[in-house]
């Protein structure tokens, strides 16, 4: 057995698919009920399941209780997991970390949607990697939405010309905006998620293709859902607690 195959069997062997099938189902009722609440269709909200540091095997339990969007930060966690589910054939996934412009090759092609894109030299090295395997890449922008100086993303009044800038790039297609809010609740945190979504208003003016919103975790996606949110970002809540990276 080499190394590979005895880190599977171990991985495998701590995968409890009944609890991810179970958590996946508490969430998705969830969404819907908040979806419901806030008189939007349920099927507007795509759930992205967070599966970083999680072992295939428990993504492949996920994808087998129905569960096909997945969202990796790690662009080389992304390219092993996708060699080893390679399997799944309409698995999609999404990129949802900062991404370090010499790891665009691990990301595209083959990833659905690009979350994070907060500078011109990101889309351009995704752009770059869309145009030459005949493809577009879809992309959003991380905002930063409460100001947080150690925090990624563009600021709030800078979102425009970020978009104006990343809409020029060849091979990117800007599809909307994303957002890792500072810890706050209630009332509080949806300040936070309408603050994005005023943002993607303006910003669909003069972009029709940016309609897409992402926001929302484990701890805040049914205040995201009644700002409007139309991908959550779920990690915990299905796959439970991460184990640290080794
Ligand atoms: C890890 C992560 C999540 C999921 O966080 P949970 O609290 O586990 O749901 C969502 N978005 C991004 C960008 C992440 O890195």
């Amino acid at each position: 057995m080499s190394t590979q195959d005895q880190d599977s069997a171990r991985d495998d062997d701590q995968v409890d698919r009944k609890a991810i099938v179970n958590g996946l189902a508490a969430v998705r009722e969830r969404i819907r009920a908040a979806a419901l609440a806030s008189g939007r269709k349920p099927e507007d909200v795509t759930l992205v399941a967070i599966s970083k540091t999680q072992p295939s095997s428990a993504i492949r339990a996920a994808y087998e209780a129905g569960q096909r969007d997945f969202g990796e930060n790690y662009a080389q966690e992304l390219a092993r997991k996708r060699t080893e589910l390679v399997d799944l054939p309409d698995i999609r996934w999404h990129f949802v970390g900062a991404l370090q412009t010499n790891k665009a090759k691990s990301v595209v092609p083959g990833t659905s949607l690009v979350h994070a894109v907060d500078r011109v030299a990101a889309a351009e090295a995704l752009g770059k990697r869309a145009v030459a395997s005949g493809g577009t890449v879809d992309v959003l922008l991380e905002v930063n939405v409460g100001g947080e100086e150690s925090k990624a993303g563009v600021s709030l009044h800078r979102v425009q010309e970020l978009a104006e800038a990343v809409s020029r790039v060849d091979g990117c297609v800007l599809r909307g905006l994303m957002c890792i809010p500072p810890p706050a609740e209630g009332d509080e945190a949806r300040r936070y998620f309408a603050s994005l979504r005023e943002a993607r208003d303006r910003l669909r003016e003069t972009c029709p293709t940016a309609d897409l919103l992402s926001m929302g975790m484990s701890g805040d996606y049914e205040e995201a859902i009644a700002e409007g949110a139309t991908l959550v970002r779920v990690g915990t809540a299905i796959f439970g607690a991460r184990k640290p990276r080794s």
